[in-house]
């Protein structure tokens, strides 16, 4: 077993500094959420704390009450904006857990009545749907 220090300069710490882009659907001063760019189906969001941490095991507890708060407020948002059925949440830790970005993250991913998840990591979205996408949940959070 390793412990594996934080790396800044993962994907995720360069959308919280603006350096990449991200189709942002909501964001406070302890969290953002963005558009998955390989989504597991239509309207799978990311939820982030700012503060830095690889996964549930490093992160501060107030940073994941934060966490927690902003994914069920984002999580009613996305359900609302799709008209889903139900949602999928979850949440990786190192790579043998299925973790492929070191920056904390949830899954929120609405479901459909038989409607099977797409492969995790299937493929790059249309940044043209991505963003209808956010802003169907962004207009979704000002309900
Ligand atoms: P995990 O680490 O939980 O396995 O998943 C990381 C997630 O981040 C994947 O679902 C992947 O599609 C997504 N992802 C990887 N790189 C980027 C990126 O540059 N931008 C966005 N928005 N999502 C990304």
């Amino acid at each position: 077993m390793t412990d594996t220090a934080y790396d800044p300069d993962n994907i995720f710490a360069k959308i919280l500094r603006g350096e990449i882009p991200a189709h942002r659907v909501y964001e406070d001063a302890d969290t953002l959420a963005f558009m998955d760019v390989m989504p597991q189906g239509p309207g799978h969001t990311l939820v982030i704390p700012k503060a830095p941490a690889r996964g549930l095991l490093d992160a501060d507890p107030a940073s994941l009450a934060a966490l927690a708060a902003s994914v069920q407020r984002v999580a009613r948002a996305v359900k609302a904006a799709f008209e889903a059925d139900g949602l999928t949440v979850f949440q990786f830790n190192e790579a043998a857990g299925g973790q492929t970005v070191f920056h904390l993250h949830v899954h929120v991913v609405p479901r459909f009545d038989g409607v099977p998840l797409q492969r995790h990591e299937g493929g790059m979205a249309d940044p043209t749907v991505l963003a209808g996408h956010a802003e169907r949940i962004r207009a979704a959070l000002e309900v």
